[in-house]
């Protein structure tokens, strides 16, 4: 009994005066707080299997999707017509397709469709971080990033014969609206002479032009059902997110060659083979696989890539909400654009091997029991602003451990690091 009393007595006065736990304390990293070690990889390295730039180093990790912040890219529609406007959809029309067009081809990118193929494979269907943004122009209220252009001659699209002209830009120089931010989707009919012609397939067709794309054959088939040409959406615009067709060997092991069948059928090869893959021409078009998930990511990460310039930028403006708590061993092989404060809690480890930007004042915690290695890696804030600078924190004996490996260069942060230009002499760490 008295035994139990003292014991009270003790977690009482414990919670009063908080004498059981040593006391937090913590401050900006000095040089003295890091541990500098030898690298195995080579710096930032960029070989296509591993590191910076394997696209498997993209595919997001769904036990800490946190990590892989949701990239919204920029898009805006076209709708091309004759001047007796007659070919297209008029203005109300447009943009309540375009509003149901996009949102049908986003919930595929919702969805969690597994791989068809190869057969009985273990594919996860891995969720796909980026979604559309429909985006008029920023300085006008009565823009809705929606437009419809009469011209006789850029109207049409003809992808076979004489007169074949869907590679041509034409249309694109003449009417890109935000072309150097915006993805311009350009929905175009089949010319009215190919329509009438047997040998012609009106079908739901494109060409992905750089940052911008042409389809046809939504119009002119009848069909107005946005989610008929949903596939059709997400195939070109995963062309201009850097995907090529999965039927022949796209740089994915986990896209087998094979045959392109339309469905499943009775006879082989498309009794076993009919793909789902919307790199492929089939029925379904809705499944991607890991190594497109992040082959897409890595190019949305490249900071020098054209598919990154039509990404909404939500990694500049620090959203506390959207920090990330480092609790287990997690590394890093990717590049990342973080929008918030980064935590590595006690007992968790994070090892960065690749680029990091943090946003405007956001700052990295090393908790008294927590680790951070620094991999060749590079700390920067890509806004042209600065990030707040790594804070490690103690508690008793224990501290909080930074450890520098190879070369990791640390920029854009003013508060890190007294002595830093000693420790730039001593690594030749070059400045970017
Ligand atoms: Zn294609």
């Amino acid at each position: 009994m008295l035994r139990s009393k003292t014991l009270i007595f003790v977690l009482l006065s414990c919670i009063i005066f908080s004498t059981c736990q040593p006391k937090t304390k913590q401050w900006f990293l000095k040089m003295e707080d890091i541990a500098f070690e030898e690298a195995t990889q080579r710096p930032r390295n960029y070989n296509s299997k591993q590191g910076c730039n394997a696209p498997l180093s993209y595919a997001p990790d769904t036990s800490h999707l946190d990590h892989f912040p949701m990239r919204y890219i920029r898009v805006n529609m076209h709708y091309m017509n004759h001047t007796d406007s007659t070919k297209n959809f008029n203005e109300a029309e447009a943009l309540s397709f375009t509003k149901r067009y996009l949102k049908s081809a986003t919930n595929d990118l919702k969805k969690l469709t597994k791989p068809a193929i190869p057969p009985n494979n273990n594919l996860p269907a891995l969720p796909k971080q980026y979604r559309y943004v429909l985006t008029p122009l920023p300085d006008d209220p009565n823009d809705t990033g929606v437009y419809c252009h009469y011209d006789d001659d850029l109207f049409f699209f003809v992808n076979k014969g004489r007169n074949r002209n869907n590679s041509k830009r034409a249309v694109i120089d003449k009417y890109a609206v935000q072309a150097d931010s915006v993805l311009n989707i350009f929905v175009m009919p089949h010319h009215p002479d190919s329509v009438k012609s047997k040998s012609y397939s009106v079908s739901g067709t494109g060409i992905a032009l750089q940052n911008n794309l042409k389809i046809a054959g939504i119009y002119e088939s009848g069909n107005h059902a946005p989610w008929a040409y949903r596939g059709l959406l997400n195939h070109e615009i995963g062309h201009v997110l850097g995907l090529s067709h999965a039927w022949g060997y796209d740089g994915c092991d986990d896209t087998p060659v094979h045959s392109n069948c339309w469905n499943t059928s009775k006879i082989p090869p498309c009794d076993t083979m009919a793909s789902n893959n919307v790199m492929d021409y089939n029925a379904h078009q809705r499944a991607w696989t890991p190594c497109q998930i992040g082959k897409i990511h890595r190019n949305l990460a490249k900071l020098s890539s054209r598919q990154r310039k039509l990404l909404v930028r939500t990694w500049c403006d620090l959203q506390v909400d959207k920090t990330v708590i480092i609790k287990d061993s997690i590394t890093w092989e990717g590049a990342k654009d973080l929008e918030g404060h980064l935590v590595i809690e006690n007992g968790g480890t994070l090892q960065i091997n690749c680029r990091v930007s943090l946003p405007k004042g956001a700052k990295i915690t090393v908790r008294p029991k927590g680790k951070l290695i620094l991999v060749n890696a590079w700390l920067h804030n890509d806004c042209g602003d600065e990030w707040a600078g790594i804070e490690v924190q103690s508690a008793g004996k224990q501290k909080g451990q930074v450890i520098f490996k190879g070369q990791p260069i640390i920029d854009n942060s003013s508060v890190f690091i007294e002595g830093i230009e000693k420790f730039e002499q001593e690594h030749l760490i070059k400045k970017r």
